[in-house]
């Protein structure tokens, strides 16, 4: 069964706590100004973490709790963009330093 937590935005002060110690990354940010954090609900366990990491406890059950699916997919989105620009640094990153190896066998 899924369990609902539900963030309120009002009082969040986009620390990404939460997001950072959620152990199954059901926790991903949009921007529209600022930082919107969504909980997706079909990977939530319900260990209650994010709850109690909240600075300002702006994170509850709510069983009640139904998720925008635009604020979701947004969500998703920008998770997935900085997945692939994070994959596109560290394959830089390997490059410039299998560069740097084979200049200095070269040598
Ligand atoms: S309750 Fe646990 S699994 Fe669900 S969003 Fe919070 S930290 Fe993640
Ligand atoms: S831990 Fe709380 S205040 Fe920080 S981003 Fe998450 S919901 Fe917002």
């Amino acid at each position: 069964m899924t369990v609902a937590y539900r963030i309120d935005l009002e009082p969040c002060i986009n620390c990404s706590l939460c997001r950072k110690a959620c152990p199954t990354e059901a926790i991903n940010y949009f921007s529209t100004g600022r930082r919107i954090h969504v909980i997706d609900p079909s990977l939530c366990i319900g260990c209650d973490i994010c709850a109690q990491v909240c600075p300002p406890q702006c994170i509850h059950q709510d069983p009640d709790y139904v998720i925008d699916p635009g604020d979701l997919a947004s969500a998703l989105d920008k998770a997935r963009a900085f997945a692939k620009k994070r994959h596109a640094l560290k394959t830089e990153r390997k490059r410039r330093a299998l560069a740097v190896t084979g200049a200095g066998s070269r040598a």
